[in-house]
């Protein structure tokens, strides 16, 4: 299938645009600053910024700002990064509170119009009349007050003269309807909290289903995609959007303009499509906020965090998110997507872009015995096995290498084709060795071992070509970075953290082994890796250069996945 045609909402675009219902496709990715990004809005981005480059549309990037007690220009900053980072980049940056006052002329104009009024029920009582999913609700007895009361007392809400949640600005629809939402929603409530954008100039601050609507109509969105959870919500968008009609009122939006704010109000059709969930990972941004402020994770940018700053610095690219996205597709039914799913999308690009290195993680002295004190020479390796476009480079090679110590085993584990005293096997791309000697410290553990080269083996050579069991990697003792590796793994050990059963949380979940420590070495075209280049270690994984900690002088790696799944469930 063509790229347009691969799910229901590009369907609905290329209808629209094909019937000239819109000449011109406009999205926007609405996140509240309150947070760090996760993988399930990376979904949202590339769905929303997809689009419009596949159809020569737009979107905007819009800080839905409109809940200052938990917003921060932190957040701001980091999720800008992390939608350019995925490759994207925004028609406009907004923010919902530039709208401020141009929501406020609409709930006027709501109030004149008689479909908007101030309400004092306290919280609990407006709870209380709004009925339930079997009972209508109960109109509020200050329902009817007139059109000059009600402009009176939201103009005193707006100058800060009342308390916090003693009146609301409700709309006025209908306290019987089946749907929940459209029982006289509160459209503003008073909150004296200073706002990161505006500051203390309002008391007040809109509601998020009105100002969510009427920031996609001023911004002229011609698809607002959001997840399924909306769906009930979508009446109550539509109702925002018709009976505040910025297009047939554009005095409404004089503040804008006199803001040099380009605008292009329209009137946007609401589309859910469903969210991602992924198992073994949390995604609420209040239980990632608290592994982060409870210190169990290192951080928003922890290598084992689903945040796409996590995901980043344990190795993910841009690349196998968009893969990721892409493989999951839009729909409209909830689905679990495996862990898996992630990881091989990440394998299978890595795979593709990643240069090959050699790394020991777990070192173990070999010494070649028959070759002269201090022999050294320079091998050639290709940095890619499968493209030579990635060329070339020298190996340095010596008398006295590193290898793994799981590449050797006194007493070998039956079917073991690494070396085993007596045994041969291949040393990647320099000769067939045969492990003569086993040295021991006193404390009777393997510390050094003494080989035979064969002379007849070396590369290009006849020899070389004789059968043995096992090719095994290493890094020469005297030119080798010693450097530092840090072995993630899942951040939980059961596939559904959110169980809260039997009184558990998430926190009981945690896996032991997500994060793992080893010293070991790299050949020196490793370590010279600018920090965030991704590798694959032959044998061993894919790990890149930590974006924080690396320096060519002291390495530091991060393992992003291995090289097939051996998650065991
Ligand atoms: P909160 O409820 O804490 O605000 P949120 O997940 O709703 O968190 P937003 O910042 O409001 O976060 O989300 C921005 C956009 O990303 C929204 O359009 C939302 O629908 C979308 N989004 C959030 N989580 C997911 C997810 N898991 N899958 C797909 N889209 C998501
Ligand atoms: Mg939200
Ligand atoms: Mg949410």
């Amino acid at each position: 299938t063509s790229p347009e045609k691969r799910d229901f909402i590009r369907q609905i675009v290329r209808d629209d645009l094909s019937s000239g219902k819109h000449a011109r496709i406009k999205t926007r990715f609405p996140p509240e600053p309150n947070g760090y990004l996760h993988i399930g809005h990376a979904k949202s981005i590339c769905l929303n910024f997809g689009l419009a480059g596949e159809f020569a549309g737009v979107c905007n990037l819009r800080f839905d700002d409109t809940n200052p007690a938990r917003e921060d220009p932190e957040y701001v900053a980091a999720i800008q990064d992390d939608v350019r980072w995925l490759g994207f980049e925004w028609n406009e940056l907004r923010h919902a509170s530039d709208y401020f006052e141009a929501y406020y002329q609409a709930a006027e104009k709501l109030i004149k119009d008689g479909k908007a009024f101030v309400c004092d029920l306290s919280p609990e009582q407006i709870r209380e009349y709004r009925g339930t999913l079997t009972e209508p609700g109960r109109n509020s007895p200050y329902r009817d007050r007139s059109v000059e009361e009600n402009l009176d007392l939201f103009r005193r809400m707006r100058a800060g003269e009342f308390a916090d949640a003693s009146h609301t600005l409700r709309a006025r629809i209908d306290m019987a309807s089946g749907n929940i939402n459209l029982r006289d929603p509160a459209l503003y409530r008073i909150k004296h909290v200073e706002h990161q954008n505006t500051g203390n100039t309002w008391p007040i601050y809109p509601m998020y289903d009105f100002a969510h609507a009427l920031g996609d109509a001023v911004e002229g969105i011609t698809h607002s995609l959001c997840t399924l959870e909306f769906e009930d919500h979508r009446p109550l968008y539509d109702w925002c959007v018709d009976n505040v009609d910025f297009a047939a009122h554009p005095l409404l939006l004089k503040p804008l303009t006199d803001k040099g704010l380009p605008l292009e109000a329209g009137k946007p059709r609401q589309i859910e499509f469903s969210r991602l969930n992924i198992n073994y990972t949390v995604m609420s941004k209040r239980k990632l906020m608290a592994l982060v402020t409870e210190q169990l994770v290192d951080g928003w940018d922890d290598p084992r965090m689903p945040t796409l700053q996590g995901l980043r610095r344990r190795g993910y690219t841009p690349a196998a998110m968009r893969l990721f996205v892409e493989r999951i597709g839009i729909s409209k039914q909830n689905s679990l997507i495996d862990f898996s799913v992630l990881e091989g999308a990440l394998r299978e690009t890595l795979d593709a872009a990643a240069p090959r290195r050699m790394a020991v993680i777990n070192p173990l002295k070999l010494v070649l015995a028959n070759l002269p004190e201090g022999h050294e020479e320079t091998l050639e390796f290709s940095n890619h096995p499968k493209d030579e476009s990635f060329g070339q480079r020298r190996i340095p090679f010596a008398r006295e290498l590193w290898i793994d110590q799981d590449d050797f085993a006194e007493v070998p584990p039956k079917g073991f084709k690494r070396l085993i005293p007596g045994g041969e096997v291949r040393l990647r791309g320099a000769g067939i060795i045969r492990c003569d000697e086993v040295i021991k410290n006193d404390a009777g553990e393997v510390v050094e071992l003494r080989c035979w080269l064969d002379p007849e083996s070396r590369p290009g050579m006849e020899g070389a070509n004789r059968k043995v069991k096992g090719t095994i990697h290493w890094v020469s003792a005297r030119h080798g970075v010693a450097a530092e590796f840090r072995l993630y793994d899942r951040l939980f050990s059961v596939a559904d953290p959110d169980d809260e059963s039997e009184g558990r949380t998430y926190r009981d979940y945690l896996n032991p082994q997500s994060r793992q420590t080893a010293h070991g070495y790299v050949e020196p075209a490793a370590a010279e890796a600018e920090p965030e280049t991704s590798f694959q270690f032959e044998r061993t994984g894919y790990f890149v250069a930590d974006r924080r900690d690396h320096t060519v002088a002291k390495p530091v790696f991060n393992r992003s996945v291995g090289l097939r799944d051996t998650w065991a469930t």
